[in-house]
């Protein structure tokens, strides 16, 4: 269910965007990042999207998805690390005491015209 939510945030940012935007300004691409922590694929997130535009105003507008590492503090001994999977142990010290740093599931990042 995740997608389509993230699917309709990239939608009404578009939205936004072209009100802001003289009439008749195409948007042709839109660029979006994705936490491993979302559960959602970068390619069912794409097709979602491509599912729901077709034939509204922004059929063909293309959707780059990118995965963002996520950013790992040890509360043990103050190491960070960066990994592309949920991880459960520091991997300097091997704890479980760890705090994620970047949690924000998805953003918008820009919308090129
Ligand atoms: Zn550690």
């Amino acid at each position: 269910m995740h997608d389509l939510m993230f699917t309709k945030e990239i939608i009404s940012a578009l939205k936004n965007k072209l009100s802001a935007v003289p009439k008749g300004t195409k948007i042709t691409s839109v660029n979006a990042s994705l936490s491993p922590l979302s559960h959602v694929k970068p390619e069912t997130l794409v097709e979602t999207f491509g599912a729901m535009i077709k034939d509204t105003e922004f059929d063909g507008v293309i959707l780059n998805v990118k995965v963002l590492p996520l950013e790992i503090k040890c509360r043990a001994c103050d190491h960070r690390f960066k990994v592309d999977k949920p991880t459960t142990k520091c991997n300097k010290c091997n704890t479980s005491d760890l705090d994620i740093l970047y949690s924000k599931e998805f953003t918008v990042d820009s919308i090129v015209m």
